[in-house]
């Protein structure tokens, strides 16, 4: 079979997954290709159209991963408690939606040894990403969330109705005491210190008082202020490149049934990203 894939943005030229999804094809000898195509909100419906009758599969990124949610088939109880699609299979052009960013980060922690289930979660931002990685930490079982956020209506929307185990605190109440020495797991999900946003955490108090492992969701650049803190304390750390590569071995699972294995699979792939980042 020759399987006909492809990412869709606005912008688009800065995504990843092209060169992630296209590695993983070479390896497995899956044949076909994985195209980028650059969608403008208003060619939505369009795309659409042409994914029904062309494609087998798309991943989505900024800013359709809600905006599609209408024109699916179906779609999987995690991704709709996400508000957001990244990963859409067409099957006999039926669309089914998923979202791959919650089993991305479990992935991406497990390699720490760090596990939701049991675990108290301090989660930094309440965007988009921030609401994948808090449903999943839900649904996996943690035994506490705690969401440091600026606005908390967007805090509060991150947890499920009639679930106790969330909370919403001010961003400005992130102490040693609120966070550091409160949780298992602290992710950074916002853009504090990536590349190129030009604002980071002040200072890095936050993370004493225990003994966190700490997810960094940014991958550019490699080290972030925060995780050279982490580091500097000893604390167990990583960015945020093993998240971005498992949410692409979970899409590439979904679209092609096929397994890309944990381990040594996924080292090549970073390596691979690292080069492209110009990290390697
Ligand atoms: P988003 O939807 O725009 O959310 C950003 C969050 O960060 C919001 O809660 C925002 O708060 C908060 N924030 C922004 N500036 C802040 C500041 N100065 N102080 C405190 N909080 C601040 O973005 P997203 O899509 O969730 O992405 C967040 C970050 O994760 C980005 O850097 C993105 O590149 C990265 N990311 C990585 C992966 C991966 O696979 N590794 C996947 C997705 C995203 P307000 O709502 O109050 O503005």
């Amino acid at each position: 079979m020759e399987w006909k894939l492809a990412v869709i943005g606005d912008p688009i030229g800065h995504t990843l997954s092209p060169l992630i999804q296209g590695k993983m094809m070479e390896r497995l000898g899956v044949r076909g290709a994985y195209d980028a195509h650059h969608v403008q909100p208003d060619g939505l419906p369009e795309f659409i159209r042409y994914a029904r009758e062309n494609l087998d599969g798309f991943n989505i990124t900024i800013p359709h991963k809600r905006a599609v949610i209408p024109f699916l088939d179906g779609i999987d109880p995690y991704a709709q408690s996400c508000g957001a699609v990244n990963t859409v299979c067409v099957r006999e052009g039926k669309l089914s939606g998923y979202n791959t960013d919650g089993d991305g980060i479990r992935a991406a922690l497990a390699e720490m040894g760090a596990d939701f289930a049991g675990s108290r979660i301090a989660l930094l931002g309440a965007g988009g990403a921030a609401r994948s990685i808090c449903r999943k930490a839900l649904d996996c079982g943690a035994e506490a969330v705690r969401v440091f956020c600026r606005t908390p209506e967007k805090g509060k929307a991150l947890l499920p109705e009639g679930d106790g185990r969330g909370e919403v605190l001010p961003f400005s109440a992130l102490s040693a005491e609120s966070c550091g020495g409160w949780a298992d797991i602290i992710v950074n999900a916002t853009p504090l210190g990536m590349s190129g946003f030009g604002q980071d955490f002040g200072d890095f108090s936050f993370l004493d008082g225990g003994r966190p492992a700490v997810c960094d969701i940014v991958y550019k650049p490699s080290e972030t202020a925060l995780l050279r803190a982490c580091r500097e304390r000893g604390l167990v750390c990583r960015n945020g490149l093993g998240m971005l590569i498992y949410q692409a071995v979970y899409a590439f699972r979904l679209f092609t049934g096929m397994e890309f294995a944990a381990g040594p699979m996924a080292d090549f792939l970073q390596d691979e990203v690292k080069k492209a980042l110009g990290q390697g």
